[in-house]
């Protein structure tokens, strides 16, 4: 395999991530490790369109379950995606990084707002570009953000950075016998209802015909390392 199978990738990363060792928000430390790892996988030649998540700062679905209208919460929740996007955008233009927030909801004096051929045309011209918004819908993640705009922007692949280093048969954090996986199917994912991604995304990312690649992102250095196909990840697949 060559190292930059995947050039065009679009990274989703949780925002449970960006809060580091703290239990809430925005570590700048932890930003700032994450955007070095980017910008040396941009160095390597990949384009990178990324995806943040909302949860270490709201999450509506927690909100809602305490009494808030649903639709307000993931609102809310959408703005988190917002907010840990400019932070990231912040710290990569720092670096000295060519980066772009385009939203799925409009706030023009903040941001750009998202379109398949902006997107696209950052992405040829070397610049990361930030997804942010989710899917701009209540009742969605941006896990399917995630995959939709994989889809939307052509992307080779879709690596989710999560807390464990592939796709197990049950939580490694609580069974030690708990299997990995090398490959597994979208369809087996499914079937055995494993919690890698909501099924929405799952199923998007089959139908666009797009590798969802699962990895450890709280290992240092860990985005360039899987991005050149070294180190352990499981990869989903058709067959
Ligand atoms: N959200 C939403 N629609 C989307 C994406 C996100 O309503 O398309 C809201 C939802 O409330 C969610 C929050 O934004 O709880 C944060 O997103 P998510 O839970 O996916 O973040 P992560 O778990 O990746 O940090």
């Amino acid at each position: 395999m060559t190292p930059n199978r995947y050039k065009r990738v679009l990274l989703k990363i949780s925002g449970e991530v960006l809060m580091g060792a703290g239990a809430y928000g925005i570590e700048l430390a932890t930003v700032t490790r994450l955007a070095q790892e980017i910008s040396e996988t941009v160095q390597q030649g990949h384009q990178i369109a990324l995806v943040i998540g909302g949860g270490n700062i709201f999450r509506g679905v927690s909100s809602a379950a305490k009494g808030m209208d649903r639709v307000a919460a993931d609102h809310m929740g959408m703005m988190a995606t917002v907010m840990n996007s400019l932070a990231m955008q912040s710290v990569l233009q720092g670096q000295g990084m060519d980066c772009r927030v385009l939203s799925s909801i409009a706030m023009p004096s903040i941001c750009e707002s998202f379109s398949h051929q902006l997107g696209r045309r950052y992405l040829d011209e070397g610049k990361v570009v930030i997804c942010a918004g989710g899917t701009g819908l209540p009742f969605f993640t941006t896990d399917t953000g995630a995959a939709l705009r994989a889809a939307e922007l052509k992307c080779d692949a879709m690596f989710k950075g999560t807390s464990v280093d592939g796709v197990y048969d049950s939580d490694p954090k609580k069974n030690p016998q708990a299997k990995r996986f090398e490959t597994i199917t979208y369809d087996e994912i499914l079937s055995k209802g494993l919690k890698v991604m909501d099924h929405s995304a799952i199923i998007l990312a089959k139908e666009s015909g797009i590798p969802v690649i699962v990895f450890s992102i709280r290992e240092n250095g860990n985005i360039p390392k899987i991005l050149s196909n070294t180190g352990k990840f499981t990869t989903v697949t058709k067959d």
